[in-house]
């Protein structure tokens, strides 16, 4: 029984390794399609800042357009001036004039604060853009190494299932059996595991010293009576 719980310690050693393989060729790929989903979002950000600068100038324009008129509508008021002969007449031009004035001295204000925000969303477009050729150029190399290491690991994976195929053919059925029954049921992938200070190194609980004694006899498979899972003992202790 020792020799055989040797050898599934090897089977098991193998298991893990191809365990950990299996975990990264699936971990690699998600890790790609989360930062291909961060490239994504980043996109749409730089295309609102664009949308939104977009927006920005037409009102720039329009607001150019508002005060172009109303500059001439001031000429032409101003021409009036001299042309008209009754005092009120010439009071309601200038009250008219000054009140345009006002006006205009507003849509100025806005057009000027309206350049200063469109130079800073600019800027962060700018930012922006530079943000997305970067992840763009990480993507596609990173891209290149993953497919690279997938095909590695599927190579180790393929060797290593090899390997085990040699090891198992070594170990009675039964016992693989018991091994693999164990494992669906422990997150850990440990099935064969060593006693240590009298302690099971799988769930470190006290094993009863008729037990250990048990183990060292090496006639029977013994299972954990707290985890259940195999037990072997280096024969120092
Ligand atoms: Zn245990």
């Amino acid at each position: 029984m020792k020799d055989q719980i040797k050898t599934l310690k090897q089977l098991q050693d193998i298991d893990v390794r191809i365990f950990a393989f299996k975990d990264e060729e699936q971990r690699l790929p998600e890790e790609l399609k989360q930062e291909l989903q961060a490239l994504e979002d980043c996109k749409s950000v730089l295309a609102q800042i664009e949308a939104d600068l977009k927006d920005m100038q037409v009102s720039h324009k329009e607001k150019e357009v508002v005060l172009l008129t109303k500059e001439e509508h001031i000429k032409k008021l101003q021409g009036q001036l001299y042309q008209v002969k009754k005092n009120d007449e010439y009071r309601a031009l200038e009250n008219e004039i000054a009140s345009t004035k006002a006006d205009n001295s507003i849509i100025e204000e806005e057009i000027l604060k309206l350049l200063d925000s469109t130079d800073e969303k600019k800027q962060e477009a700018q930012l922006k853009r530079q943000d997305v050729l970067d992840a763009e150029t990480e993507l596609t190399a990173k891209e290149a190494k993953v497919k690279e290491r997938v095909t590695q690991l599927g190579l180790e994976i393929e060797s290593l299932g090899q390997e085990r195929s040699k090891i198992a053919a070594n170990i009675n059925k039964e016992i693989i059996d018991v091994y693999e029954r164990i494992i669906q049921s422990k997150k850990d992938q440990l099935a064969v595991v060593r006693i240590k200070d009298s302690a099971c190194q799988g769930c470190f609980m006290h094993i009863r010293p008729q037990l250990i004694n048990e183990v060292k006899l090496g006639k029977d498979l013994i299972l954990c009576e707290s985890c259940a899972r195999i037990l072997y003992i280096d024969e120092k202790q």
